[in-house]
């Protein structure tokens, strides 16, 4: 295990807590990950002592240069050091004990084996020794590496009571689970489905940054499966829950939308690590319960859910306390446009129809096309390779206009002021609309984007309202 602290850092930790006769461990994270051959390199470090944290961060730190700071978090114990790339966490070794109410604990001094007890997984308890004595000794009382060989996330203790007395952790297994590729022991799944109300104490600030890291994973339709059969879902994010299921009339079935909807999920994945536009994917048919509707004559329509969604996504935000700013606005309007270019694809593509989805688009336009090929789902591959073809056809239209009308951040050339001025008018409703009308007439292609011919259209259309010119 000596190869796991290749690291200088751990030499320098090691001096000092030999010198003071300190017991001091690297633990969790960097453990697993590095027997996993995952990245490791700017990994953050727990180190667990048999002591004070805090004091030993102090001590780290003036070893490293005593301008090095310090961040105390005196509730918790702990202290934390950057160092290079690094992010270097130092707690104290504690025994945990719960009261139910409540994800916080209340905390005693422990020893090495009562603070690999108070861990999630097996795979996160796992300590090499730092003292001099014993350097690189590795303690795995739980059998970790053998769940990291069987790729099983399982609790250390009886999974009733580490689930019960955090149950943060149940989200933390199905995203260890989605993130690493593993699979949940049985007893431990039997018991989070036992344990999925004590849900309701976590944060959602916390629940949510789970929710990241399964969109994040390579393949994220593994977290999400796991949280709709679990029920999970249900508890932490209803709507996506309520998207499953198929229904049958007169013969017609419509497709189970969650599933679809994870499905569009990997394969964005498998094109952008960019988190809004997976949140994106996972979203874009997220009204379709909402309108969906039985006709005899076209069976199952779902008619204007990418509106219906877009007006959804910000309770949705809220409720499960994502970012209101910009982020949230880019998933709206992804979720508004994505049926935009598919109903291009199909039908003969007018040069006005790509200018006026490159204007409402602007810079996303080529991470919507990356939606918009990620939804296409069908299981028949000349049919999907039908789509894609069509879209590569909107793709190369979309170069061309683009290169001939530069539409992505068009501004009309014509201001408000000069309407206001040519006019001699007060801002008023006339404005807006010979605004509009010259950003139309650009848009469908009636006159070119240049001032001179926007100015004369505005005149012409101004003495349509009944406006003077002023001499
Ligand atoms: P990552 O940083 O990739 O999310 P990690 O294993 O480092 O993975 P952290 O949340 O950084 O996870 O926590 C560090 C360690 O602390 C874990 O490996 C685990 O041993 C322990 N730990 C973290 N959260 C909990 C928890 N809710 N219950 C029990 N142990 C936990
Ligand atoms: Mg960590």
């Amino acid at each position: 295990m000596k190869k796991c602290l290749k690291n200088p850092i751990f030499r320098i930790i090691s001096e000092i807590v030999s010198n003071d006769g300190i017991p001091a461990f690297v633990v969790g994270g960097y453990v697993r990950d590095f027997l996993l051959n995952r990245k490791t390199s700017d990994r953050d470090i727990d180190i667990l002592v048999v002591g004070s944290g805090i004091d030993l961060a102090h001590k780290f730190a003036n070893e490293i240069g005593s301008d090095t700071k310090v961040t105390v978090f005196k509730t918790f114990g702990t202290a934390m050091v950057r160092y290079h790339e690094h992010q270097i966490e130092f707690v104290g070794a504690r025994k945990e004990s719960y009261r139910r109410d409540s994800r916080k604990p209340i905390v005693e001094d422990g020893t090495l084996e009562d603070d690999q007890k108070r861990r999630d997984f097996t795979i996160n308890a796992m300590a090499i020794s730092l003292s001099r004595d014993t350097y690189g000794e590795f303690i795995d009382p739980f059998n970790g590496l053998s769940d990291l060989m069987f790729k099983t996330i399982r609790t250390p203790l009886n999974p009733d009571k580490t689930f019960s007395d955090d149950p943060l952790r149940m989200m933390r297994a199905v995203r260890f689970s989605s993130q690493l590729d593993f699979n949940i022991e049985n007893k431990t799944y039997k018991s989070i489905i036992k344990n999925i109300e004590r849900i309701k104490i976590v944060s959602k600030e916390r629940i949510v940054d789970e929710i990241n890291k399964i969109i994040l994973s390579d393949i994220p339709s593994k977290g999400f499966n796991l949280l709709e059969q679990s029920g999970l879902l249900a508890l932490i994010f209803p709507e996506l829950d309520q998207m499953k299921g198929v229904e049958i009339k007169e013969g017609k079935q419509h497709k189970d939308n969650f599933i679809h909807t994870i499905n569009v999920l990997d394969n964005i994945s498998k094109k952008t690590d960019n988190l809004w536009l997976r949140w994106a994917a996972l979203m874009h048919d997220i009204a379709k319960p909402k309108t969906k509707r039985f006709n005899p004559q076209l069976g199952w329509t779902f008619h204007g859910h990418e509106y219906w969604g877009a007006k959804m996504v910000p309770d949705i935000f809220r409720n499960l306390r994502l970012p209101l700013h910009e982020k949230m606005v880019y998933v709206q309007k992804m979720v508004l446009l994505h049926l935009r270019p598919i109903v291009l694809s199909q039908e003969e593509v007018t040069d006005s129809a790509i200018r006026r989805l490159l204007f409402d688009a602007g810079d996303d336009i080529d991470d919507l096309m990356i939606l918009c090929e990620a939804d296409i789902t069908s299981k028949n591959e000349a049919k999907i390779k039908e789509h894609l073809d069509n879209f590569q056809i909107v793709r190369q239209k979309l170069k061309e206009i683009e290169e001939k009308d530069t539409i992505r951040n068009f501004q009309p050339p014509i201001s408000g002021d000069i309407i206001i001025k040519t006019f001699n008018i007060k801002p008023c409703k006339e404005v807006g609309i010979l605004k509009n009308a010259i950003k139309d007439a650009i848009l469908d292609g009636e006159i070119p984007n240049k001032y001179e011919n926007a100015f004369q259209f505005m005149l012409k259309k101004g003495e349509e309202l009944g406006l003077e010119k002023r001499t």
